[in-house]
């Protein structure tokens, strides 16, 4: 409500030419710079009110004035919003294509155990990219840029790279199994084959698992053929997210995989009774009965991790070990850990 000053106006004042009057005795008129109403309930019985025009059109311009500035304000950071997130983005795609090597590339180490008896099992390598600025930034901001840009198979040779170097000068490359996130090309295309071939000595191949996501599998042939050719040098594989986007249990028979991994979005909600609950415990029996190991993805809560172990899964990662890390640390965190193979 807009306070009004309302100034008064003695009554003598209040007879001028100018005022229009009607029969029920209420009057208004236009005088000294306010606006004037008058109300008569008996001859000599008046209210009067007057309302200072130039106090009130002040008021009302003070509202204008502010609602401007917010407009003016609220359309500057909007634009200002939209023209960095298109900077970065642009950049984003220029920059990765410009800085995607060894350097610009880090990969950090996130632990998985055993549920049956809480041994360290291995790790996923996951990457992070050191933009120009120093920034690191996570996969899923630029791994669909890397893609668009063709740069698949670069990002792959990169962490495995480098992955093996880091695993090894830590004195652990071997003595825990190692998982590599892959894309779907990097299968169908035989490259990861020749990956492993060249970077990766022949008596630690059973110490890898490459992840794939079944998403974007269309030549299901070549892929079947080259996991098999892998898996008879004892690399194993497992299904990525399972459980999001086209998760098919007859797609999972054909490609022969070791393991199965239940995307985090099954486990961050689970309960005993809920249908999220049985749909886990209806995949983790699918997954044994085609001879799948399970690894409970994203497991923060103690509780999530008795109720999956319950179910019978049978490997977790997940922040209630620990997050992902460096080398140095996750070198450190090793230690005491270790089950040798
Ligand atoms: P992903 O393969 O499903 O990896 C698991 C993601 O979940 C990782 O995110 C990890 O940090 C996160 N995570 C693990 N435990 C927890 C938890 O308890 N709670 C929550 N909220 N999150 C957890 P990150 O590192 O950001 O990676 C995101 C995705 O980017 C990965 O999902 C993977 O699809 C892709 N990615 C990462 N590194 C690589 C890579 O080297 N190559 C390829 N092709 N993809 C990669
Ligand atoms: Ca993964």
């Amino acid at each position: 409500m807009p306070i009004l000053k309302y100034d008064k106006i003695q009554p003598h004042d209040m007879l001028q030419n100018s005022s229009q009057q009607n029969s029920d005795g209420y009057s208004y008129w236009y005088e000294k710079g306010h606006w004037v109403e008058q109300f008569c309930y008996k001859k000599n019985n008046c209210a009067i009110v007057a309302i200072n025009l130039l106090s009130y059109f002040k008021h009302q311009l003070e509202i204008l004035f502010i609602i401007t500035i917010f407009l003016i304000i609220s359309a500057s950071l909007t634009f200002a919003i939209s023209c960095r997130m298109y900077k970065s983005y642009m950049v984003l795609g220029r920059q990765l294509k410009r800085g995607l090597n060894m350097r610009q590339v880090e990969c950090v180490y996130q632990p998985i155990f055993s549920m049956k008896n809480n041994y360290l099992e291995g790790c996923e390598v996951l990457c992070r990219w050191r933009n120009e600025d120093g920034e690191q930034i996570s996969p899923d901001l630029f791994i669909g840029e890397i893609e668009k840009n063709g740069q698949s198979r670069l990002l792959t040779k990169i962490v495995l790279k480098k992955a093996v170097a880091e695993l090894t000068h830590a004195g652990i490359f071997g003595q825990i199994r190692t998982a590599i996130n892959t894309f779907p090309d990097d299968i169908a295309s035989n490259h990861i084959n020749k990956l492993i071939d060249n970077e990766v000595p022949s008596d630690k191949h059973h110490t890898i698992t490459i992840e794939v996501t079944e998403k974007e599998i269309d030549d299901l042939d070549s892929v079947v053929k080259n996991i098999d050719s892998l898996q008879r040098q004892h690399v194993k594989f497992a299904i990525d997210d399972f459980g999001t986007g086209y998760s098919n249990f007859q797609h999972l028979a054909e490609l022969g995989v070791d393991y199965l991994k239940i995307d985090q979005s099954f486990v961050r909600r689970i309960e005993p009774d809920s249908l999220r609950g049985q749909l886990v415990n209806n995949m983790v029996k699918i997954a044994h009965t085609l001879q799948l190991k399970t690894v409970a993805e994203g497991v923060e809560k103690q509780e999530q991790f008795d109720l999956l172990k319950k179910m019978g899964v049978d490997f977790s990662q997940g922040y209630l070990h620990a997050k992902p890390m460096p080398i140095e640390e996750f070198s450190d965190y090793v230690k005491g850990h270790i089950k040798p193979f």
